[in-house]
């Protein structure tokens, strides 16, 4: 899966890859059969009817199957994905993000962004602003490090929604469910529903028969 996926571009330079993964659909109902002492090796066609049960009645067999990603993308993303704790909890589990108090290196703006202003001319003078204030931002940057402020403080100078941020997650199948389930609903905001859907489409592979049901809620 690992080979055969990899890495999926979202936005203008941000992507979402699986950097390792532990457990499947053999995983969940070996978790499940434990209530009968049994083990399971290999699925039969009767399991898929348990996997169904399973997902749509959430029972905590998909606590063990757990991902890591890695995830490039703005940070106004990133503030977003960090909220979710259960199954995630940043403590616990794992969440490794690159520190601009050690980083020096310029970073990557998402700059393509489409404003769905609806008006004739006013994207382009959007992107126009937007552009004259990242550019703005990296000069004033730049020039604080020549000055010799610290990294840790140059960085109030960069415009902080539009940069590109780049962290590890490390998550159970139950929360990364969540996560998809939410992140993927209309109300949610445009940029991380294209993350959801890219950590669907690395998941669902891997869990065909019950991924759906968890983020669908229904058979
Ligand atoms: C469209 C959208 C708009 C949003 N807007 C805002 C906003 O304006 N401001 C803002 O601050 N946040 C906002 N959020 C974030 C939202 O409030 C949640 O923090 C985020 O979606 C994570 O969801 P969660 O708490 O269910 O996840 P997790 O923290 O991972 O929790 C998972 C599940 O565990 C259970 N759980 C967690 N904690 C408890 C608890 N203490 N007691 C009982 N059960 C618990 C619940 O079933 C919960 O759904 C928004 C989210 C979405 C999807």
């Amino acid at each position: 899966l690992i080979d055969t996926i990899g890495r999926i571009d979202v936005l203008d330079l941000g992507y979402v890859e699986l950097v390792d993964s532990m457990g499947d659909e053999v995983r969940i109902l070996e978790a499940a059969r434990k209530s009968f002492d049994r083990d399971v090796r290999d699925m039969s066609s009767a399991d898929e009817g348990l996997l169904l049960r399973l997902a749509l009645q959430g029972h905590n067999v998909h606590r063990h199957c757990v991902m890591t990603f890695e995830v490039k993308a703005p940070l106004m993303v990133a503030r977003e994905w960090w909220r979710y704790v259960v199954g995630s909890d940043h403590t616990i589990m794992g969440w490794n993000e690159v520190s601009r108090r050690y980083v020096k290196r310029t970073p990557d703006f998402y700059r393509d962004v489409d404003w769905m202003a609806g008006m004739a001319g006013t994207e382009e003078s959007l992107t126009d602003a937007y552009h004259r204030y990242i550019d703005q931002g990296i000069a004033l940057y730049e020039e604080a490090l020549r000055m010799g402020a610290p990294a840790e403080k140059a960085r109030l100078f960069l415009p902080a929604y539009g940069i590109y941020t780049r962290w590890y997650w490390t998550a159970s199948l139950q929360s990364i469910a969540h996560f998809i389930r939410q992140r993927s609903d209309t109300a949610a905001q445009a940029e991380i529903r294209e993350y959801a859907a890219a950590v669907r489409r690395i998941v669902e592979p891997q869990f065909p028969i019950t991924l759906p049901v968890l983020v669908g809620g229904t058979l």
